[in-house]
C-alpha cells in the first residue's frame, strides 16, 4: 500500500546545555534560534521560575528550541529530543527570514490537523499537554491572531505603565510567533494560531538582556493553554516587578529624545549588555573589568542595601545610572578608567536626574534633593555620605537655582544655567578631570553664564 503523503521530519526538538560563558553567550548571540529555557512539551505554571531538578547547583541550564533537519550544534552537550514533523514551517534558518510554503491544495487548517496528529505519532501524546484530534478539526477552522498587554504597576505614582519595546512570544508546541509592545504596551503575535497556546515574555532586546542572576535569561512564563489575548499587569514584588522597571529605563534611554547617545550598540564585535538581577539585597554597580565578556556588567539588587524592597523609581533611577556609566565607559573605555571618581559619579547622577524627572515629579526622583545637600554631606561616607564623588554638578549646569542663595555658605554656589544634558555628555568626551569638562563646555558652546563655570567647578574641585 502506499502513503498518500511522504511524511519525514523536516526538524528536531533539541536542547544545548552550555558548559561556561563562553558558550551561553553563543547561545544567546545567535539570532537564528529562538531559545526557552524550559522544555517546550512541558505543562508550566505562570512565573519567572522552571526549575530543572537534574541541573540544581549548575550556573547554566539546559535550553530548548527547534533546528531544521541537518543542523550542527556550535557546543558539543547538544540532544536531540525529538524529530518533528511541521509542514508549514519551513524556515530559511540561515537569513532568519521565515516563509510559509504551504501545497496550494491543501489548507494551513488540515496542515495544522496533520502536524497536531504527527505529534500523537512521535510519541508526544504522553506529554502533559495531550491533544485530542477531535477537538482540534473543530477547532482548525478559526485561525486567531494574538495579542498582548503589557503593563507595570509603578507604587509610586500608583499608576499602570505600559512597557514598550517588550518581546513577546506566543506558543504553541514546536511552533511560535513573537511580537514587540508599542507605546500602548501591546503587542500583534507576527502570525496566527488554531488554537490554544503558551505565553512568555523574554527580557532580551537588540542591546541589552536581563538576566536572572549572572546566567539565566530573565524571563515570565504567562498562560498555559490560553484561548484569548493576554493582558498582563506586573504588580510590585518579586522579580518581574524589577525586570519591568529596568526594561523601562533601558528602553526610554536607548529611544531617548534628549540627544543623548545610544549607551551602547549592539554588533559583531560587541555583545549586549548584560544587567544581572539578584534577589537579594546589595549595592548596584557596572564592573566593566572581566565580566565584560563572560557576564553581565550591571549588576541591580531587588533589594535596597537595609534589605527593604525597592521601589519602582528606584530601580528606574538605579539602572539609569549604571546605564549612564556604560554610555560613558562606551565613549572611551581608557579615559573612563581614568577619569575622576567626580567626573564618573556626577555625570552618572545628572543623567539619572534627567531621565527620571522626564517620568516622575520633583519629590519622586531618588536623591531629588541635591540642592540642599551640604558640603559635610557631600564628603561624608555612605550611606549617610556622598562620598565626595555623587555630586549635583551635572543637575547646576541645567537649572537656573542657586543653592548658596538660598541655603547658605555650606551650599555649593551655583550661577550656571542653560546647560543641556547633550551638550554636557558631549563636552565630557576626553575630559578626564573636573577642569578638562569644565573647559571642554567653554569652549564648544556659548552660554550666557559660562563666565561663572570656574565657580561652579570649584565647589567641586576645593570642596569651597
Ligand atoms: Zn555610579
Amino acid at each position: 500500500m502506499k502513503a498518500a503523503l511522504n511524511i519525514e521530519a523536516t526538524h528536531l526538538y533539541v536542547r544545548f546545555l552550555p558548559k561556561d560563558s563562553t558558550e551561553l553567550e553563543m547561545m544567546f548571540g545567535d539570532s537564528t534560534l529562538t531559545l526557552f529555557s524550559h522544555p517546550l512539551d512541558y505543562e508550566l505554571t505562570e512565573g519567572e521560575k522552571y526549575i530543572d531538578s537534574t541541573l540544581i547547583g549548575n550556573d547554566f541550564t539546559w535550553l530548548y528550541t527547534r533546528v531544521p533537519v541537518g543542523y550542527t550544534s556550535p557546543i558539543s552537550q547538544y540532544e536531540v529530543i525529538e524529530q518533528l514533523y511541521l509542514p508549514t514551517l519551513i524556515e530559511s534558518e540561515i537569513q532568519g527570514i521565515k516563509r510559509q510554503e504551504v501545497s496550494s491544495n491543501i489548507s494551513n487548517d488540515w496542515w495544522d490537523i496533520l502536524e497536531n496528529k504527527s505529534f500523537e505519532l512521535t510519541g508526544n501524546s504522553n506529554s502533559a499537554q495531550k491533544i485530542n484530534s477531535s477537538q482540534t478539526i473543530q477547532k482548525a477552522s478559526n485561525r486567531w491572531t494574538p495579542k498582548a498587554t503589557i503593563r507595570v504597576q509603578d507604587n509610586v505614582t500608583n499608576t499602570y505603565v505600559p512597557l514598550q519595546g517588550v518581546e513577546v512570544r506566543a506558543r504553541w508546541w514546536f511552533n511560535w510567533e513573537k511580537g514587540f509592545t508599542d507605546v500602548n504596551g501591546k503587542a500583534t503575535m507576527s502570525g496566527s494560531f488554531s488554537g490554544k497556546l503558551n505565553w512568555s515574555i523574554v527580557w532580551d532586546s537588540h542591546d541589552w538582556d536581563i538576566r536572572s542572576g549572572f546566567y539565566g535569561q530573565a524571563y515570565y512564563n504567562g498562560p498555559d493553554g490560553s484561548k484569548s489575548d493576554w493582558n498582563l499587569d506586573i504588580g510590585i514584588g518579586g522579580k518581574s516587578f524589577v525586570y519591568g522597571h529596568i526594561h523601562r529605563a533601558c528602553y526610554n534611554y536607548w529611544n531617548n529624545n534628549l540627544g543623548l547617545k545610544k549607551p551602547f550598540i549592539d554588533n559583531f564585535w560587541k555583545q549586549k549588555i548584560k544587567i544581572a538581577v539578584y534577589g537579594k539585597a546589595g549595592r548596584s554597580y557596572f564592573g566593566s573589568g572581566w565580566r565584560w565578556l563572560f557576564g553581565a556588567p550591571v549588576a541591580i539588587y531587588e533589594l535596597e542595601e537595609n534589605g527593604s524592597p525597592r521601589n519602582s523609581n528606584r530601580i528606574f533611577n538605579t539602572t539609569i545610572h549604571e546605564i549612564a556609566h556604560v554610555s560613558h565607559w562606551e565613549m572611551d573605555h581608557s579615559d573612563f578608567y581614568k577619569a575622576d571618581d567626580r567626573v564618573v559619579e556626577s555625570y552618572a547622577v545628572g543623567i539619572a536626574y534627567v531621565f527620571s524627572a522626564q517620568v516622575y515629579s520633583a519629590g519622586q526622583i531618588p536623591h531629588g534633593d541635591f540642592q540642599s545637600i551640604s558640603f559635610d554631606v557631600y564628603t561624608a561616607p555612605s550611606p549617610d555620605g556622598y562620598e565626595s564623588k555623587y555630586t549635583a554638578l551635572v543637575i547646576d549646569l541645567m537649572d537656573n537655582y542657586n543653592q548658596r542663595a538660598d541655603w547658605g555658605i555650606n551650599r555649593p554656589v551655583d550661577n550656571v544655567s542653560g546647560y543641556t544634558i547633550a551638550q554636557i555628555e558631549n563636552a565630557m568626551k576626553g575630559a578626564k578631570t573636573l577642569e578638562k569638562w569644565r573647559d571642554n563646555l567653554r569652549d564648544k558652546y556659548d552660554n550666557p553664564t559660562e563666565n561663572n563655570l570656574d565657580e561652579l567647578f570649584n565647589n567641586y574641585i576645593n570642596w569651597r
